[in-house]
Formats: C-alpha cells, sequence, structure tokens
C-alpha cells in the first residue's frame, strides 16, 4: 500500500514537472519576437504603428529600409538551438508579390542561374570600414511555388548591375523551396563578408555576417534590442 501511494506521488511530481517546462517554453516563445511576429501575420492592420516604411534612413545612416514592413526578427536570435540568425527578417503583412522590396544601397547586382527568389549587391566599399568589400543579401523574393518575384531587370545569371539606392528589384514572397510550408511573407536580409579575394562568403554560416545595426543606424540586434519595434539609436538616446 504504502508502496502505491509512493508511485502516484512521484507520477504527480514528474507531470508538474513537465507542466512547467511547457509553461516555461511556451511564456519565453510568446514573449519572444515569436508573440510579435505571430500577431502582425494574423492581424497587421491592427499592428500598422509596428511597421517600417521602406526608404526610411536613421540620421547618419548609410542603409535604407528597402521595403514596407514590421522588422519582426533580429540579427542573432534564435529559431532552432544553436543556429543563430544571420539577418533580419521584415514582414510586409500582405499577400506575396505586393509589398515592393528596394535597394538599401548603392553597388552591383548579381542573381546566381539557380537563384528563384535571392540577390545579392556587391558594395565595393563598406561605408563604416572603407577598406572592405560587403555584400548585401536579400531572399524569399518568389511566391510559395518559386515563382520568382524579383524584377526582369535581374534574370537568372544577371551579373553585376549596377543599382542606386532605393531603386525597386523585386516583391516580397513566402518561398521557402517547400510549397506545402511556405514562410510567412517577408524579406530577409543579411550583410555578408567577403572573403578577400572579390566572393561572397556563405551566409548561412552566422560568423560570415555582419550586425546590420550600424548600418541601419538601429537597434536589430538580437542582443541590445529594445523591447518593440527596432528604433533608430540616435532617437533613444541610448546609444
Ligand atoms: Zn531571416
Amino acid at each position: 500500500m504504502k508502496l502505491v501511494k509512493k508511485r502516484i506521488w512521484i507520477i504527480i511530481a514528474i507531470a508538474l514537472i513537465v507542466l512547467a517546462v511547457l509553461l516555461w517554453l511556451a511564456w519565453t516563445y510568446l514573449n519572444g519576437r515569436n508573440g510579435p511576429v505571430w500577431q502582425f501575420i494574423l492581424d497587421p492592420e491592427a499592428h500598422q504603428d509596428w511597421v517600417t516604411p521602406a526608404g526610411y534612413q536613421c540620421q547618419d545612416a548609410p542603409f535604407s529600409i528597402p521595403t514596407d514592413g514590421f522588422i519582426g526578427y533580429l540579427y542573432g536570435d534564435v529559431f532552432q538551438v544553436g543556429k543563430r540568425h544571420q539577418g533580419i527578417d521584415i514582414f510586409a503583412g500582405t499577400e506575396s508579390g505586393v509589398t515592393p522590396v528596394y535597394a538599401p544601397y548603392d553597388g552591383y547586382l548579381t542573381r546566381e542561374e539557380s537563384w528563384k527568389s535571392t540577390i545579392i549587391i556587391r558594395v565595393p566599399q563598406d561605408p563604416l570600414q572603407p577598406d572592405r568589400q560587403i555584400w548585401i543579401y536579400m531572399t524569399h523574393l518568389a511566391d510559395r511555388y518559386g515563382n520568382s518575384l524579383i524584377d526582369e531587370l535581374f534574370p537568372p545569371g544577371a551579373k553585376e548591375i549596377p543599382v542606386k539606392q532605393g531603386q525597386i528589384l523585386g516583391y516580397q514572397g513566402d518561398y521557402s523551396g517547400n510549397p506545402d510550408r511556405p514562410v510567412g511573407v517577408h524579406l530577409h536580409l543579411s550583410i555578408v563578408k567577403d572573403d578577400g579575394a572579390g566572393n561572397y562568403l556563405n551566409e548561412l554560416v552566422f560568423s560570415n555576417t555582419l550586425d546590420p545595426s550600424p548600418y541601419f543606424g538601429m537597434y536589430l540586434n538580437a542582443k541590445t534590442a529594445l523591447k518593440g519595434p527596432p528604433r533608430c539609436i540616435r532617437d533613444t538616446g541610448v546609444d
């Protein structure tokens, strides 16, 4: 009899621990940036005050915001254990193919032959460190089926086409590579390092990318981000 009682208590204790862990996971999930991103995707109209407009440029910052939307995920956000986000995600809150994407800075645009949704802009002189070259990588410019939403000026195989800051490049889409699992309509942007020989490094590796915060003059790093939609570093006085 005593043994049965003991077992029941052990089961209750385990159940309580599991419940506590689940509650903690749900709380951290919703309390991070996932909560706001889902709120925005489900009802963008109700959260238009979270939107940063395309072309917006913080004082003294070299780059302009490339598209209308809520800057929902930041540099260094963790989606999977051990994997940090190499850039920022800007959610349009519209259907695929509606919200234009513009060049955030002058450079030379390349689109590899196999790229349905991706473009990369070579910036010969990093405005913050002029002795080096950097690259601006932008993706999800295709619909869920892989129909490209990139402007026809930049067909597959396009190489080194000069683009000016503010020039239209295409539209936000939700292409993930799998039509059954589209991502929410957004633009992913990463600033990618050069290998020193004129080629861009693999943007999937976090250490190959740069913190976009100083380029946009905004709090875009998950480590230093303030609550709410990203704001200009200058305006907050928290530099
Ligand atoms: Zn992203």
